[in-house]
């Protein structure tokens, strides 16, 4: 098949643990390399961020970043994104006239905007990833949401006219529930790790005497950093790696002026982002990886951590509950006593430690692996495709 992948914001090149630069940018790219494995020829579309981008971009054998011109060449914070989606659109109707994907897959809701209005122009069956949805967000963000007002109904506009829906987890297609998805159109295919890099063996990041909590993830206020640091007050001895953010993030100078007041400054270390190939081995290198989110769609970085063997504690929230069942400890968000209380146990217990992490090994392997995930991607499009021959030939006649 010729394969598009739409990530408007999220490039597959990009750097990861900023703000904006996260699990959708690590799932583009292994997504196009494990669909360039099974053969088919992959082009993701991204918007150009800086002048000196060439067009396209060899990623993988068979996958190719195609930047597409859309507002300033130049960082653009996502939810400013809105505007430029019409010649986002154009670009990629241009392009398609030229090369015309049997199927387009959008990630975000803005690319599913783009790349509905481009499949108006070049007639693309259409699948959808959303990564994320409106109504979560403004539930536990409420006026700190910046997203554009008009997301909301352009989520639902995408959800309602896309041919396939991919969700991500059960709890994802409640929501598209509740937003009046059609369900037949809705599948879970979840997301997926490298099992080649996130295995238990292999190179680990050097420790001190001190158990190791680590945390791994974007610095926004949602992943809940400020329940963990309140926890650590409560949970001596430890010592907590936080890794993502920059110093100069708002959330950053938060988080370590909180380390002061709940008196642990001494056991954290603010790493900041890391490349994603040196992830394994700080992983490696944890007694337990600790994820609290307010709310979370997917979760990769448990499930990379449960593939490492290091046993979870994650808030029982979004993805987490397809994911970490039986490989860790759930509970549920902003609630420090009950962080404290989960890592007390875990620390103290270095056989259920053992136990959780093999069941995570085991869990990774047999659901997460990229090979598997990109077959089930690949039904999902099959299923799209025979579809809308269906919707054609009824219309045909
Ligand atoms: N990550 C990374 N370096 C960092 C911080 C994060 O490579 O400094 C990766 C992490 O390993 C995971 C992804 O970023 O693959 C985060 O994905 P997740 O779904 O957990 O969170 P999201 O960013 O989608 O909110």
């Amino acid at each position: 098949m010729r394969i598009a992948l739409i990530s408007e914001h999220a490039s597959p090149l990009a750097a990861v643990g900023g703000v904006d630069a996260g699990g959708q940018n690590i799932h583009v790219a292994a997504l196009a390399a494990a669909l360039a494995e099974r053969g088919h020829e992959v082009v993701v579309y991204t918007r150009r961020t800086s002048e000196v981008e060439p067009h396209n971009v060899p990623m993988a054998p068979g996958a190719t970043v195609r930047h597409i011109t859309a507002g300033p060449p130049e960082a653009v914070p996502k939810d400013d994104l809105l505007p430029h989606m019409a010649d986002f659109a154009t670009e990629l109707g241009r392009h398609w006239s030229r090369w015309t994907p049997d199927v387009a897959h959008a990630h975000f809701w803005m690319s599913g905007v783009a790349t509905l209005a481009a499949s108006q122009k070049v007639d693309v069956p259409v699948a959808q990833t959303f990564h994320a949805l409106a109504t979560v967000k403004r539930r536990w963000q409420g006026d700190a949401d910046t997203s554009p007002p008009e997301r909301m109904a352009l989520e639902e506009h995408v959800g309602r006219h896309a041919g396939a829906i991919i969700a991500t987890c059960s709890d994802e297609v409640r929501e598209l529930s509740v937003m009046g998805v059609p369900q037949d159109r809705v599948v879970v295919v979840p997301c997926g790790v490298d099992l080649s890099s996130f295995q238990p063996r292999g190179e680990c990041a050097w420790k001190g005497e001190r158990p190791r909590i680590l945390s791994l993830g974007r610095m926004v206020p949602r992943k809940g950093l400020d329940t963990l640091i309140h926890a650590l007050r409560d949970v001596p001895e430890a010592e907590l790696m936080i890794v993502g953010g920059e110093p100069c993030d708002e959330e950053y100078v938060r988080l370590a002026a909180l380390t002061a007041v709940h008196g642990v400054s001494d056991r954290v270390r603010f790493v900041g982002s890391v490349p994603h190939n040196e992830v394994p081995k700080l992983l490696r290198s944890a007694d337990v990886l600790v994820t609290v989110p307010w709310y979370e769609p997917f979760g990769i970085v448990p499930v990379e951590a449960m593939a490492c063997g290091v046993p979870v504690v994650a808030s029982a929230v979004g993805g987490h509950l397809d994911t970490v069942a039986g490989c860790g400890l759930l509970i549920p968000p902003r609630q420090p006593e009950l962080v404290a209380r989960a890592l007390n146990d875990l620390l103290a217990d270095a056989h259920l430690r053992a136990r959780l992490g093999a069941a995570g090994v085991r869990r990774a392997r047999a659901r997460y692996g990229w090979p598997r995930v990109a077959e089930r991607t690949e039904h999902a499009y099959k299923a799209l495709l025979a579809t809308s021959a269906d919707q054609l030939a009824a219309a045909e006649g």
